[in-house]
């Protein structure tokens, strides 16, 4: 580079899963700005975090720069020979010890596709097992197994464009879209100008409330009950699409007597919502042609999320609403490309593209391409992994890119699973909470310092391009696993991420007509995509769902696990808020960022603080069975009495001190969006 010059890098935001399109500008090798492009999804718009906090992290003081090995409890600088000679050994060790099973990785849902494939290869391949997860599993993962199991694949069904453009009513489920993905947000207020009717479903009185059609403010927990009410109206009232319930789907007898029981009335006492809402909700989205649903972590963070998901399918299926454009059931992903670690094999049950490592002839396929016997047994969640730890079943772990300490609940419980490890990698940017309890810290490169693609809540892979040099000796992340895997008796190296990706469309039918070359041309494409001339596949499960037939659940409603009680009276939610992203490794390394948002806060309705002399912006401790944490009050009506709200941005007031690791028994997905608390002025 030269320092004079100035460059821009197209490439994709490295925040949120909609995958804006965006300038990196470049003066010698330092980023200076960022200016937005007209990608498919984000059409020249950039939010607060794309637009601010997407450089100045890159070139931040605070990167980590060397490998660190921790002796006698402190970090000390190594080479990358010894660094990576001890995290072979360990492991080799730990794996004759205790076998492979014994050892774990959770990969990074905010790093590229081809990172993800090869940090997936590098457990199976090189360390043999399938204890390999990414952080859907606290996310999304009951999209991924509720959506899979009704409709045949995980993923969302139609493009973003398709559902903000040209609808008549969007159903907007445990979604807040101008805070988590406020591209989306925009373009969903933007649809509402044009005369779109939005129903939003949420225990909250999100910003989109005040121009939307209708609020069902439901209790948080309450969205299978919510689903089947609805679905109680729809067939009373003869607006079931028989013809396509008939041709295209199965289970339809289970639910329909199912759903008998959940009147309006019923529904309206359990969710906390007036039964004529709920009928007038179910004839807006009943009767309308273009209606998708649009939902998010408030459907799937429960002990019921997977079933939360399903739900979602039934109500589309029982409408005729799916395979149609402005239609269908859509997942709104969080990080930029936890699509992509999903795609690419980061779970202990799937290969790349979801294929089964319980199915012979894939694991034969991927025993031949890779040249080594597989492990058969499908592996761990990353909320099984954590437990194990803690019972001393799993020795060693590798994190790359992710920080458990602050984003998985119960924090307690993770440090004393971290504390019991015998040996533990991170693999990072920063020295995050998670990475001060490691034995080796690797430092890896950020999406501005590398080639790659992120694969966005769509399924639309975009390309990632180098702008600057990584600094000192940090590492492409790829390269270390290689070097890894090669020190642990498995010799691997790649030249390029683009020879990655031929890689991954080899083996992944749902990836197999994609190359770099074709997404310089189209600027995306969205899989499945299975040969060069396939330009993939904007909305799914047109003419047949991609199982054959839709599958109905009849899903009974079931309580949270945790409900306040005289000890802890108050229900906590969390969620996000617009200036940060999850832990702020990123936005809060962005100055103008922390001045707009700089601490966590609790929303308290008006009536209960002033009951317990609790004013704007006063500190109140709060407590959980798991935990007491200091933050600030925030008094309104957002929320009803009774109930709170908090973001889980800062380690400093961290709301995961207090949530509770119940999990939900399909996808092992934790219970963030329900626990008891109570509240102190301090
Ligand atoms: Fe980035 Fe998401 Fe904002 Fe787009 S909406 S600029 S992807 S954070």
């Amino acid at each position: 580079y030269r320092e004079w010059e100035t460059k821009k890098i197209p490439t994709t935001c490295p925040h949120c899963g909609t995958g804006c399109q965006m300038n990196l500008v470049v003066k010698g090798n330092k980023l200076v700005g960022v200016e937005p492009i007209n990608g498919a999804a984000n059409k020249n718009l950039l939010c607060v975090k794309g637009k601010f906090a997407s450089y100045k992290f890159v070139g931040s003081g605070d990167r980590l720069t060397e490998p660190l090995i921790k002796r006698n409890g402190v970090f000390e600088p190594a080479t990358w020979d010894e660094a990576l000679s001890l995290v072979a050994d360990k492991f080799n060790q730990l794996k004759a010890d205790h076998g492979p099973d014994s050892l774990a990785g959770f990969s990074c849902s905010r790093s590229i596709n081809e990172d993800n494939y090869v940090f997936q290869k590098m457990m199976r391949a090189a360390i043999g097992t399938n204890n390999v997860d990414n952080c859907a599993r606290v996310c999304h993962s009951a999209s991924v197994h509720g959506l899979a199991h009704t409709l045949g694949s995980g993923a969302m069904t139609n493009p973003i464009a398709d559902i903000t453009t040209d609808v008549e009513v969007i159903l907007l489920v445990g979604s807040n879209p101008e805070e988590a993905h406020p591209v989306i947000g925009s373009q969903i207020r933007q649809a509402m100008q044009r005369g779109a009717k939005v129903i939003v479903v949420d225990p909250r009185k999100i910003d989109l409330v005040k121009n939307c059609e209708l609020h069902l403010q439901i209790q948080a927990g309450t969205n299978v009950a919510f689903a089947n009410g609805m679905m109680h109206v729809i067939l009373k009232e003869g607006l079931a699409d028989q013809a396509f319930i008939k041709e295209k789907t199965e289970g339809f007898e289970a639910l329909e007597q199912l759903v008998a029981e959940y009147t309006p009335e019923k529904v309206a006492e359990i969710c906390h919502i007036e039964a004529d809402d709920l009928i007038k909700a179910a004839r807006l989205y009943a009767k309308a042609e273009k209606a998708p649903i649009i939902y998010c972590l408030g459907v799937t963070e429960h002990s019921t999320g997977t079933e939360g998901v399903m739900s979602m399918s039934n109500m589309a299926m029982l409408v005729g609403k799916i395979g149609k454009p402005g239609c269908g059931v859509n997942p709104l992903r969080g990080q930029n490309n936890v699509q992509g670690a999903c795609d690419m094999g980061c779970m202990p049950y799937d290969f790349p593209g979801y294929q089964k490592v319980a199915n012979p002839e894939v694991m034969a396929k991927f025993e031949k391409a890779w040249g080594v016997n597989l492990n058969k047994n499908v592996g761990l969640t990353s909320t099984q992994v954590l437990p194990a730890a803690t019972e001393g079943k799993i020795k060693g772990l590798y994190i790359f890119g992710e920080d458990p300490i602050v984003t998985d609940p119960d924090t307690t419980h993770v440090r004393k699973a971290l504390e019991n490890l015998e040996f533990f990698v991170v693999q990072e940017l920063f020295m995050t909470e998670t990475a001060a309890y490691a034995d080796v810290v690797l430092p890896g490169i950020s999406y501005a310092e590398k080639d790659g693609t992120f694969t966005n809540t769509e399924r639309r892979v975009q390309r990632v391009r180098k702008a600057v040099e990584p600094k000192g000796e940090a590492r492409e992340d790829y390269a270390i696993f290689c070097d890894v895997m090669t020190r642990l008796g498995y010799p691997s190296h790649y030249d390029s991420a683009k020879e990655i990706m031929d890689e991954i469309a080899s083996l992944t039918p749902t990836f197999g007509g994609i190359n770099y070359d074709r997404l310089e041309v189209t600027g995306g494409l969205q899989w499945p995509c299975r040969t060069p001339e396939d330009p993939g596949t904007p909305i799914m499960h047109v003419g047949e769902f991609t199982r054959g037939k839709g599958l109905f659940m009849a899903i009974p409603y079931k309580k949270s696990r945790e409900l306040p009680d005289e000890r802890y009276p108050y229900l906590m939610s969390t969620g996000r808020m617009l200036y940060h992203y999850n832990t702020r490794a990123m936005t809060g390394r962005t100055e103008g960022i922390n001045q707009l948002a700089n601490r966590s806060y609790i929303e308290i309705n008006t009536v209960d603080a002033k009951r317990l002399g609790i004013k704007e912006g006063d500190k109140v401790n709060v407590k959980s069975r798991r935990g007491t944490i200091e933050t600030y009050a925030a008094v309104g009506n957002r929320v009803f009495p009774q109930e709170v709200f908090m973001t889980f941005h800062f380690p400093d007031g961290n709301v995961n001190e207090l949530t509770n690791a119940e999990f939900d028994d399909i996808a092992i997905i934790p219970e963030y969006k329900v626990c008891a608390v109570d509240i102190t002025p301090v």
